[in-house]
């Protein structure tokens, strides 16, 4: 599903070169639970860009699907990007000015895709988002806001999600709500790669791996 082959990235800033991600090999099967740790600075977030077709990797190669993304040019990635992968982040990155179901339905120009809106309100009542549609992000609890992001990612059944410190904004209940709903979301087919600092979220986890830089 994922392969990546000695990927590495080295970040050339003013006269340095930041060696922010060593030769990395990593293989992930569909309906796989990854689990990726490193301290602070390790390359996770560098790691999880190159895998998500947004930042093309120094050296090495990243397949997606048996698709080598970076031999794509600009705008067959953006559209492989947008059809195959969903992205959650720890700082959700909701539009403040949008309500929630605004938000989760982005990617579908808003309102005017009316095949997703069915898609939508199933998702909002399994993460329990049903009664705060209408909110914007600024009246939701950290919890609710992460929720809504991962409906956002989940609307259009991706067949990998993309997982950056998806709890380190939020306290332990919500946590372990936020990895449950990624736990289930690969026992259904999907395949989840997450970096995180957070050992504990490893027990939801199918498979594991430590970087450092
Ligand atoms: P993590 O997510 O594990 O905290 P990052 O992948 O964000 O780590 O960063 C890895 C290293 O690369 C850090 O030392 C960081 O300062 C550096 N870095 C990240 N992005 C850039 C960039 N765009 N330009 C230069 N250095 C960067
Ligand atoms: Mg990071």
């Amino acid at each position: 599903m994922v392969s990546l082959k000695s990927v590495g990235k080295v970040y050339k800033y003013k006269m340095q070169e930041i060696n922010a991600l060593k030769a990395i090999d990593l293989e992930v099967n569909q309906g796989e639970f990854w689990a990726i740790n490193g301290r602070s600075g390790s390359g996770k977030t560098t790691m999880l860009l190159t895998i998500g077709a947004m930042l093309q990797p120094s050296y090495g190669e990243v397949k997606i699907r048996h698709r080598n993304i970076y031999t794509l040019n600009d705008k067959e990635r953006t559209n492989f990007r947008k059809e195959n992968i969903g992205f959650i982040f720890q700082m959700f990155y909701l539009i403040p000015y949008l309500n929630v179901t605004e938000n989760i339905m982005i990617h579908q120009q808003l309102r005017s895709d009316g095949n997703y809106v069915s898609a939508m309100r199933s998702l909002t009542e399994q993460l329990g988002l049903e009664h705060r549609l209408l909110h914007r992000p600024s009246e939701l609890s950290a919890g609710e806001k992460q929720r809504v992001a991962l409906a956002r990612a989940m609307l259009k059944k991706p067949e990998l999600i993309l997982a950056d410190e998806p709890t380190g904004n939020l306290d332990e209940e919500n946590s372990r709500q936020v990895l449950q709903y990624l736990q289930d979301y690969t026992k259904s087919g999907g395949t989840v790669i997450m970096v995180t600092h957070d050992r504990s979220a490893n027990e939801y986890a199918t498979n594991t791996m430590n970087i450092s830089n």
